[in-house]
């Protein structure tokens, strides 16, 4: 029965279920398709997009190039598909991932408007049972959860936040009209990504920008601009090769800047100042591959610190707030920004700069915020507070496996998988960019399509070899959890209270959850399949 649209009204049944319609989502459809199975999307949005549907907040954009970060599966897509700009914006990507859906006719299959709030197992039937938000349920062999890693919007429980009478907003749930801050006080809490890339433009419309920071940041210029279309041209001469090096990247990205092959720590003042100089100079997160040492040793690691510390305070004019902007954790410890102008605007008169570690929010008013020192009034207020990230979408799904045991429960403790593709207990359950995963620390397209194609793969091989189920084994997964840890450990990653180990959500069971490095977790999945899916029972 057709359910394309809005809303299922009546039980379906497909051999696969994917959760959201982002990158991952469309590409497993695509994939499903190809394979001559039957699959339904269910996407609580209204349209495909994912990340670039929700976050239409000013100046969002990627900040891995465009020329990376898009898909590389099919030659003629990337052929015909002409980025404008080095990092194109929000509109841009979501208009591709549009041309996308139409290209491929993704959207037969999807439903949307409908949030799944259950996936439950029948270990007699060996089936999921998928329920809809508003209605219906679909059912199916298997189920792909390709949720999103930074899709669960966390909005801080603020002291007196229903009494603020004026309109509130959160960058990831962007109003689709667009907001018109002309003439408004206007106060942004946080200063990560999202905040970094609205408040230049914020501060340029509202009458008075008021930034509330918790943690200061570091940011590296993108000097974004039109794309050169000799230079987009030269790469789509070799796409494949430009691929292939960003995939043999650690971070499968900027392949054609790559890291530098020399520890910071070996290097002189002079090497240091020029390759620092160099990478500044052509912008964008390929500044932390300047040496290989960098997220390692902290010793190394400082030489970086001081030198962008050295331009915010070339940037910023005012001594007192070049001194709160300036963060005093390892650079990279949280994920670093990309900027167009973050600094410098705290230069402009209608801009100030509120420090939540010297004058903390007491509560918010019905006028606006309240700190231990002052009252500020808004007009508006702009959370840019960033996610639940990398579990909260699945947590927010009752997920229930063998023996009705809730997903919730099997990670408790912090979610627990073996290569970030499967968990113990939920078999023909994926997820893609799983925790465990390099996921979040990895160009996130390149990501998705390894787990997309590793997934499709499995399943023509269970079809192939006769076979219904597969799961992951216990002792396995725990290897690999131990695995993600011990890498974790000898970077310096854990050294700061980030997203990434779950610190920006009160009460969030603190564990690291991406895994560094995605050559050799690549060659690990590959060894796995080689293996006979080594480390997974199939039955
Ligand atoms: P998403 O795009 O998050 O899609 C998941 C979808 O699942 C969403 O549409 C959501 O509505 C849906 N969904 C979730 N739960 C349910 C449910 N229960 N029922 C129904 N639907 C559900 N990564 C990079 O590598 N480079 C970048 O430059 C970059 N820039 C970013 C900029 C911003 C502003 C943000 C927020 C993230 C950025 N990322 C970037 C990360 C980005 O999330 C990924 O690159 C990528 O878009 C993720 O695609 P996805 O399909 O896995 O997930
Ligand atoms: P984020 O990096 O988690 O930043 C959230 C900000 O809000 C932080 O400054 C945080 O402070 C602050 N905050 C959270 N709770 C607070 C509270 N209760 N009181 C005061 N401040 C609070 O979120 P994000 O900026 O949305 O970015 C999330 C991720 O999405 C990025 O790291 C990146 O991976 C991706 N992204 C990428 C781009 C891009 O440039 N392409 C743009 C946006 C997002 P603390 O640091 O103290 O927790």
């Amino acid at each position: 029965m057709d359910q394309g649209g809005r809303g299922v009204e009546q039980p379906s049944e497909v051999d696969v279920v994917i959760v959201g319609a982002g990158f991952a989502g469309l590409y497993m459809l695509h994939r499903c398709r190809q394979r001559g199975l039957t699959a339904r999307v269910v996407e609580a949005g209204d349209d495909v997009g994912g990340t670039w549907y929700w976050n239409r907040y000013p100046g969002a954009r990627c900040d891995v190039e465009s020329l990376e970060y898009s898909y590389g599966f099919d030659d003629a897509l990337q052929q015909e598909w002409e980025w404008t700009e080095r990092y194109a914006g929000q509109p841009e990507i979501l208009r591709y991932l549009q041309h996308v859906a139409e290209r491929f006719d993704l959207r037969r299959d999807i439903t949307f408007g409908a949030r799944v709030t259950a996936a439950v197992l029948d270990e007699a039937t060996g089936t999921w049972t998928v329920s809809l938000d508003p209605g219906g349920a679909v059912t199916a062999s298997f189920v792909v959860m390709a949720t999103g890693c930074l899709s669960s919007a966390n909005v801080p429980d603020l002291p007196g936040a229903a009494s603020f009478t004026g309109p509130t907003y959160h960058t990831g749930r962007w109003p689709h009209e667009g907001v018109d801050f002309t003439g408004q006080r206007v106060g942004v809490i946080g200063t990560g990504s999202s905040a970094v890339q609205s408040i230049p433009l914020i501060a340029e419309q509202a009458a008075h920008l008021t930034v509330f920071q918790r943690t200061p940041t570091y940011t590296v210029p993108a000097w974004n601009g039109p794309l050169d279309p000799a230079e987009q041209a030269a790469v789509k001469a070799d796409y494949a090769g430009l691929r292939a090096a960003n995939r043999a990247m650690f971070s499968a990205f900027g392949g054609r800047i790559p890291r530098r092959d020399q520890a910071a720590r070996d290097a002189t003042e002079e090497e240091l100042d020029a390759e620092y100089e160099r990478r500044w100079a052509l912008g964008g997160l390929p500044f932390l591959a300047a040496f290989n040492d960098l997220l390692l040793d902290p010793v190394a690691n400082e030489t970086a610190r001081r030198f962008v510390i050295g331009k915010l305070r070339e940037i910023v004019h005012d001594p007192t707030v070049a001194d709160r902007l300036t963060p005093d954790h390892v650079i990279g410890c949280k994920r670093l920004c990309v900027d167009s102008g973050y600094w410098a605007t705290f230069n402009r008169p209608n801009v100030t700069l509120v420090d939540l570690r010297e004058t903390p929010i007491e509560t918010l008013t019905p006028t606006g915020i309240r700190t231990t020192a002052a009252d500020h009034d808004l007009d508006a207020i702009v959370y840019a507070t960033g996610f639940d990230a990398m579990t909260g979408a699945l947590s927010r799904i009752d997920v229930r496996g063998r023996g009705g045991q809730p997903l919730g429960e099997a990670w408790a403790a912090g979610p627990r998988t073996y290569l970030g593709l499967m968990t113990h207990g939920f078999p023909n359950l994926f997820l893609v960019t799983g925790p465990g995963s390099p996921s979040v620390l990895a160009n996130m397209i390149e990501a998705i399509q390894q787990h997309v194609e590793w997934i499709d793969r499995c399943l023509g091989d269970l079809a192939a070899d006769g076979l219904q189920q597969i799961d992951a084994d216990a002792d396995a997964q725990d290897a690999w959890v131990d695995h993600v840890n011990g890498v974790a450990g000898a970077t310096l990653f854990p050294t700061c209270s980030s997203w990434y180990l779950g610190a920006n959500v009160p009460g969030k069971t603190r564990v690291f959850m991406p895994l560094a490095g995605f050559p050799p977790y690549v060659e690990v999945c590959e060894q796995v399949v080689a293996d006979g899916y080594r480390g997974f029972r199939r039955r």
